[in-house]
């Protein structure tokens, strides 16, 4: 998928509307349209690329697991307990080609997921 007819791109360049939570220079945040828990926010680089392992700035990881910390202390799901989860590919149930990380919480989750 390129660039241009990226969904998230386009969510980040906000010519989508979007519950944009958080976003600074290189990460966007913004509320799941369609949330499988109270909380689903999805955290987004600003730099396209499918998985983690294209992203010529991997260092933005890192940061993305620190704002999602904090998101997850901001909407009171830390101390119960919190998932971040990265769909890798079709089998994981990857629908969207820009590399996302859903941070979900406000209820329990089983393991193994399904
Ligand atoms: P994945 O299945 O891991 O690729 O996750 C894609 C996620 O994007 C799903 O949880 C969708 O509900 C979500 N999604 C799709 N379109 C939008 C949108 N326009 N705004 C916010 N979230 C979206
Ligand atoms: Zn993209």
């Amino acid at each position: 998928m390129s660039l241009i007819s990226c969904l998230f791109c386009k969510i980040i360049a906000k010519e989508i509307p979007a519950g944009i939570v958080y976003e600074d220079e290189k990460v966007v945040a913004f509320k799941d349209i369609a949330p499988q828990a109270p909380t689903h926010i999805l955290l987004v680089p600003r730099e396209h690329a499918r998985f983690v392992e294209e992203l010529a700035d991997k260092g933005v990881v890192g940061r993305i697991y620190k704002i999602a910390a904090d998101l997850a202390r901001e909407n009171k799901i830390a101390d119960s307990g919190y998932r971040i989860v990265v769909n890798h590919g079709r089998a994981a149930g990857q629908a969207v080609d820009h590399v996302h990380f859903h941070l979900l919480g406000g209820r329990d989750f089983s393991w193994p997921p399904g």
